[in-house]
């Protein structure tokens, strides 16, 4: 079903505008985002499941929402779509909704919300992603299509696997089959070794200074709108970030114990200011390409991050693009290294509430909502 432009347009038109209330559901990066909605001036509304999820925002009453919507399931939110239109709600999607609702009902939930849906097709898919990050012009981790060619280190990835659980990384393909549930969908990625860098940009269709995106294709010649970079984080995955304490890979598995790779927490880092310039390129060229992706695409809106290593020769593989606020940004509720310089305690979550409010004041919601 989806949600065309013509009737997000009409559900906007009935719309109050200064009634606008930002609606998030309870987890992931919740709690930046409804700091930022207040800071920004807007009502709010959690959206939860169980009591005790609830309970805990009274610890935060700077993000402590206005309103509640209790449900018994996350998909309820789909029976409530009258509900949030008649009170003027727009939903901000992040990993989590996506993940409780799926990506089907999130694509059809007949409510206004912030960014491009259109674009959860090309992300949803780790090939589709690679069609799209190779068309931006990043370099990708090479991928190994029959596992008997596994010569060297490789990390084998599950489709839809939460948070990196149950990745494993093999050495040949005795490792492999060892390891491997051949029931599951995976890809067999190169293993770049390398630092992580998990870059948050943010891209405003409707500005027009700063650093322009250029248009490519149909759109070449066309300044598409403002690419800002937020902040970066590298996140804490357990157990391969401890793993060394225990000893070499060797010791490792003789003791019958494997590195996994879930998703933990996040910590703040900067890059070398010289990467930045390439960082900047590539977000560019992505955001470039996500107008290129389908006829009448309407490309990237808002927050999105490239999750990157960085190798010893200063080159930067991308292996996998969010394009939503991710939990990296996290830690910057108070602003971060780059943000800080062109405003002072700007997070991510702030930075959605400052765009839907420009864009209330300029009448132009149904740019940057879907
Ligand atoms: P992903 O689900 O693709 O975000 O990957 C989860 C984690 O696996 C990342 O945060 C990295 O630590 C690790 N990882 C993913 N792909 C690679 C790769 N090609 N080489 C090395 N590490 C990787």
């Amino acid at each position: 079903m989806g949600v065309s432009t013509e009737l997000l347009r009409k559900w906007l038109d009935s719309y109050d505008p200064a009634e606008i209330t930002i609606g998030v559901v309870a987890s992931h990066s919740s709690l930046q985002i409804l700091h930022g909605a207040r800071q920004e001036g807007f009502k709010t509304l959690g959206i939860a499941v169980g009591e005790n999820r609830r309970r805990f925002y009274s610890a935060f009453p700077g993000a402590d929402p206005d309103e509640w919507l209790m449900l018994d399931n996350y998909r309820e939110m789909l029976d409530y779509a009258e509900w949030f239109r008649e009170k003027n709600i727009i939903i901000i999607p992040h990993g989590s909704l996506v993940e409780y609702l799926g990506s089907t009902n999130f694509k059809n939930l007949q409510v206004p919300t912030f960014g491009n849906r259109g674009i959860l097709h090309w992300e949803s898919s780790r090939e589709r992603q690679r069609q799209w990050l190779e068309k931006g012009g990043c370099s990708m981790p090479k991928v190994i299509d029959d596992p008997h060619d596994i010569d060297g280190p490789v990390i084998v990835k599950y489709a839809g696997a939460k948070g990196g659980e149950g990745y494993f990384i093999a050495r040949d393909y005795r490792d492999f089959k060892r390891n491997v549930k051949l029931d599951e969908e995976f890809t067999i990625q190169e293993y770049v070794l390398g630092c992580r860098y998990y870059l948050h940009f943010f891209f405003d269709p409707t500005a027009e200074d700063g650093f322009q995106v250029q248009g490519r294709g149909a759109n070449a010649g066309k300044s598409l709108g403002r690419l800002e970079l937020m902040s970066m984080d590298r996140r804490d995955e357990s157990n391969v970030d401890e793993f060394y304490k225990l000893g070499s890979l060797r010791d490792l598995r003789e003791m019958n114990l494997e590195p996994s790779f879930v998703v933990t927490g996040n910590q703040p880092v900067v890059i070398r200011e010289s990467l930045l310039p390439r960082a900047f390129e590539m977000a560019e060229g992505t955001v470039a390409a996500s107008f290129e992706l389908e006829e009448g695409s309407r490309g990237m809106i808002g927050s999105f991050c490239l999750e990157t290593i960085v190798t010893d020769k200063l080159e930067f593989r991308v292996f996998e693009i969010s394009a939503r606020i991710v939990a990296g940004s996290n830690p910057f509720v108070g602003g971060s290294p780059y943000s800080d310089i062109n405003e002072p305690f700007m997070s991510t979550g702030r930075r959605i509430a400052r765009s839907i409010k420009k864009a209330i004041r300029d009448g132009c919601l149904d740019k940057i909502l879907s």
